[in-house]
């Protein structure tokens, strides 16, 4: 098992060497015109030794198309301070673990109440196949319209268009899921659709990973626009 998980964090290495090369390769050292290579963290230098933070240099905000602003533990548009995540980072977490685990623990217990709510709202929430036969009215969670709609990219996530009577197997998603995000992570935006309905697919995709974070199976950390979806670290929890 050990040499297994040496070999996945050497293939990962290798992957991040190979990652950062190609997003720096577009770029050369405004000062020189030299070659760039990552030399730390959000650091990359010329053979001339003029350092710069290529994040900083190169990356415009998608909100304004502005420069990004570096905050302690990740980038921001400098006009509206969304949170920007860095091309020049191969991992998704922003800089430290450490932080993460703080933004989650915060996000977790704000999001609790809501689960709450939520659980209450499915009353068969531990069978494994929930079958929605009534509509729910999405308006009476706090905040999930508001969150759905965010994820779901659409203006409005109405009670009459959304529409629970098509059954749906959590059992099925949540094997999905985890199929999907393997040994480490990856962003909600791009775990594929079980459902030909992409609309009705994402919120449920959204629904499963909430009773997914609440059993402790994955950790949801808000991402730019996206969400982070991991495998639930026990160790770091531990
Ligand atoms: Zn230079
Ligand atoms: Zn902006």
């Amino acid at each position: 098992m050990t040499q297994v998980m040496r070999r996945v964090s050497d293939l990962k290495d290798l992957a991040r060497k190979y990652y950062l090369e190609v997003v720096l390769s577009p770029h050369e050292c405004p000062d020189c015109g030299g070659h760039l290579q990552m030399v730390g963290q959000s650091q990359s230098a010329c053979p001339f030794g003029h350092v710069l933070d290529p994040t900083l240099s190169f990356q415009r905000s998608p909100c304004c198309s502005v420069e990004l602003v570096r905050k302690t533990f990740h980038y921001a548009c400098s006009r509206c301070n969304q949170i920007v995540p860095s091309r020049f980072l191969f991992d998704e977490r922003i800089f430290n673990k450490a932080y993460f685990r703080e933004m989650m623990q915060e996000s977790r217990s704000r999001d609790k109440k809501r689960r709450e709510e939520l659980r209450k709202f499915f009353a068969e929430s531990r069978s494994n196949t929930l079958t929605f036969l009534e509509e729910p009215d999405i308006g009476s969670i706090p905040g999930l319209a508001e969150d759905l709609n965010a994820f779901v990219g659409t203006e409005m996530v109405g009670t009459k268009e959304f529409c629970y009577k098509t059954a749906f197997s959590m059992t099925q998603y949540r094997e999905h899921v985890l199929s999907m995000i393997g040994l480490g992570g990856r962003l909600f935006s791009t775990i594929s659709p079980m459902s030909e309905d992409s609309r009705k697919d994402k919120a449920w995709r959204f629904i499963t990973l909430l009773f997914m974070e609440q059993d402790r199976e994955v950790t949801l950390t808000q991402y730019g626009q996206d969400l982070l979806v991991e495998r639930f670290d026990h160790e770091a929890y531990a």
